[in-house]
């Protein structure tokens, strides 16, 4: 078999009904210039560098010129923003079509910051350089580290500014993703679409992302259940690594379980449940401790746009999906205990395992101990570089955690492997990554962002490339804000 390479661009949201999108070129910029391009991810979806690197391939990438079979469009959407329901939809992105790749499968290919659009609720539907690269490198560094995400293909400058409080250079980023269908699109459709347009949003989400379906009895009972267990799947992961997403309103949620909207995310040092970065999260909704909750209370608003599909009879419905949003904490929680148990080098299941972690987590927030390296050191077996270690009741907890492993049927050294697997060296660390944009924002010297970016695709490599990536930042550096 050939493997057919170059744009391959099926429109397959476009044929949806009208009110799902609005059709609309990217405006167009005065001089585009690549930035950086994610050679393995081009490859994967069959683009060549002539596609992407040519005089057309970057009139692309920058919005001058679409591609060949595409047909841009900006998606509708709603959303709960902090809580608070309203019509959003794409601002400042496009979806300039789904690429077929070499091996079949589909991928939306979305320029964000391509211009303003029919939902831009006066924005000027642009980006900066800055939160685009920032955008690139977390999102690289979660697929590294085996988080289902959206990835950036491309960054490119615009020659054009910005103004935010300043003037800033303006830039698209190319966001690829499973797809873009999110809560708030269930929520826009539920709540402005008729019981049909409903019907057709939930087939057409069957049909792109749980094609197992056909055997189902209730196929909308089905996609809630599978959208929930793959929620439970992917916040589990966030908060093993200590992934604080920022912004988890209900538009940001996607419905393949990929990680989406890289706004004001960042990485705990110090573990603490009630880490917040993003500066106009005041009231701390979306605190670290708290995602697992309000991905409950998000499920819950998917569930209700479901309703109508769940059953004939309203108050069964409620019923059904009542039952299924109930069990997300259950699940959450089994995902996240086999994620810890994994990270301390643990098999299987014994009483008193939870009580062992959660002894642990307990610790390291009383010490302001780095989640992170505190793993680290446990793996490696050098509990004296942690804080914890100077805590009384750590002598106890590390004896009875030995015991505990050497007490499964697994060998030592299969255990230590694990904890390996398990435990990143490297994570995207605030200081780091503000360093590497500093240098490519001010003096365009993209050495640092390079070197960041290779360090961050192997996380559980543990080798010497990684020596001086551990490292806390100053306390000068603290404490850290983001900002979308
Ligand atoms: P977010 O907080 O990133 O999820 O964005 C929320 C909404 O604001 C989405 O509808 C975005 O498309 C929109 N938006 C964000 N920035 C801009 C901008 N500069 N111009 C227009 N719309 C924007
Ligand atoms: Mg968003
Ligand atoms: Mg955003």
């Amino acid at each position: 078999k050939t493997v057919k390479t170059g744009w391959h661009l099926d429109d397959s949201y476009a044929r949806l009904p009208k009110m799902f999108f609005t059709k609309i070129k990217p405006s167009g910029v005065a001089s585009p210039s690549l930035i950086t391009l994610n050679n393995p991810l081009a490859s994967f979806l069959g683009l060549t560098e002539k596609d992407l690197r040519s005089e057309e391939g970057l009139a692309i990438l920058a919005g001058n010129k679409v591609p060949e079979g595409s047909l841009p469009l900006a998606q509708a959407y709603a959303g709960h923003q902090f809580g608070h329901f309203t019509m959003l939809g794409d601002g400042r992105a496009l979806l300039i079509g789904e690429q077929i790749t070499p091996f079949g499968e589909r991928y939306d290919l979305q320029l964000k910051g391509s211009g303003p659009t029919p939902y831009s609720r006066g924005g000027d539907g642009r980006a900066a350089l800055g939160p685009m690269l920032r955008e690139y490198i977390i999102s690289e560094a979660m697929y590294a580290l085996g988080i289902p995400t959206t990835r950036c293909l491309s960054v490119v400058t615009t020659g054009e500014s910005v103004i935010r409080e300043t003037n800033l250079d303006g830039a698209i980023l190319t966001r690829v993703a499973a797809s873009h269908l999110r809560v708030g699109t269930f929520q826009y459709i539920a709540n402005w679409g008729t019981v049909e347009d409903l019907r057709t949003l939930a087939d057409y989400t069957l049909n792109r992302h749980f094609v197992d379906v056909e055997a189902k009895e209730n196929p909308y009972l089905f996609l809630l259940q599978e959208v929930i267990k793959r929620q439970a799947q992917l916040i589990a992961k966030w908060q093993l690594v200590g992934f604080v997403h920022g912004v988890m309103n209900t538009d940001n949620m996607s419905i393949s379980g990929e990680t989406i909207d890289y706004g004001p995310c960042a990485f705990i040092d110090a573990y603490n449940p009630a880490t917040v970065f993003s500066s106009i999260d005041r009231g701390g909704r979306y605190a670290y401790g708290n995602q697992p909750h309000i991905a409950r209370w998000n499920l819950a608003r998917f569930a209700e746009t479901l309703l109508p599909l769940l059953h004939p009879n309203p108050s069964e419905a409620i019923k059904l999906a009542e039952t299924e949003v109930l069990k997300f904490s259950n699940l959450y929680q089994d995902n996240w205990v086999k994620g810890m148990k994994s990270k301390l080098g643990m098999f299987d299941d014994e009483v008193g395992d939870d009580l062992l972690i959660n002894e642990l987590l307990k610790m390291m927030e009383n010490a302001h101990a780095d989640y992170t390296n505190t793993f680290c050191a446990l793996t490696f077996n050098r509990p004296q570089d942690t804080s914890i270690y100077d805590l009384p009741e750590f002598v106890s907890w590390h004896s009875r955690w030995q015991e505990r492993r050497s007490k499964q049927k697994q060998s030592k050294v299969q255990s230590d492997q694990l904890m390996r697997d398990s435990n990143p060296a490297v994570i995207p660390r605030n200081h780091r990554v503000e360093e590497a944009l500093e240098a490519a924002v001010r003096y365009k010297d993209y050495r640092v962002m390079e070197r960041l970016l290779s360090v961050l695709s192997s996380p559980y490599a543990h080798n010497i490339d990684q020596t001086g990536y551990y490292t806390l930042p100053s306390p000068s550096d603290r404490p850290y804000q983001t900002y979308c």
